[in-house]
């Protein structure tokens, strides 16, 4: 039997406890062997907002990874720069990784732009899906995925609230692991903000 590996997309600015706590839950109730992270260069659904740069987001991810053995970051998206397109990132770690099933975390707030991906069907026999959440919504997705949903624990903490309390210098102390603080801090990340 391959490793059951999960995939967990995000533009990460800043990662927090939301997602952390998501890669947890995941692990437990999917029984995954590993999971990793991957911060994308531009998602192509958040055109036109204002990110911070890759180099960043990369290294504050690998910061909240290092709290768990079997949690890493996949810095390919980041590498290879310009629109990120997870059938793209999927293609090559299939390709990596001929034996492992993988399964692609995301909140039901992702899943539910999935039709708006890039070759969603082709996506969809590549991978699981796993929708973090209590399971009561049925969701909508593209035929063909297998979409499974996995309790999570609800954690109201987006990465929009972080960026506006930074800018409005508000601790950020519990919302995120104390190194990801650190960085945003000897950085001077998110004190002004375009939102
Ligand atoms: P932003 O506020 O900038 O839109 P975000 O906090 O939603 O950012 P993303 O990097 O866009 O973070 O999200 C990556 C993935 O994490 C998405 O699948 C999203 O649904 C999920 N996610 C983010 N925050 C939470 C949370 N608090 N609980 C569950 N899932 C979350």
């Amino acid at each position: 039997m391959g490793q059951r590996v999960g995939i967990f997309g995000g533009t990460f600015d800043p990662p927090h406890v939301g997602h952390l706590l998501l890669a947890l839950d995941a692990l437990d109730h999917l029984a995954l062997d590993r999971l990793i992270f991957v911060p994308a260069a531009r998602q192509p659904l958040k055109q036109g907002v204002a990110m911070t740069p890759a180099e960043h987001r990369l290294a504050m991810t690998e910061a909240l990874a290092a709290a768990d053995f079997r949690f890493s970051v996949d810095g390919s998206e980041v590498a290879r720069g310009g629109l990120s397109y997870t059938v793209d990132t999927v293609r090559a770690l299939k390709a990596a990784l001929p034996d492992a099933e993988l399964i692609l975390l995301m909140g039901a707030d992702t899943a539910a732009t999935l039709p708006q991906w890039r070759e969603p069907e082709a996506l969809g026999l590549l991978v699981q899906v796993a929708v973090a959440g209590r399971g009561a919504e049925p969701m909508q997705l593209p035929a063909g995925f297998r979409a499974q949903p996995f309790p999570m624990r609800r954690v109201d903490i987006s990465a929009t609230e972080i960026r506006a309390r930074v800018a409005e210098g508000r601790s950020i102390r519990g919302f995120v692991p104390d190194a990801v603080a650190d960085y945003i801090a000897a950085h001077g990340l998110y004190r002004t903000t375009t939102e």
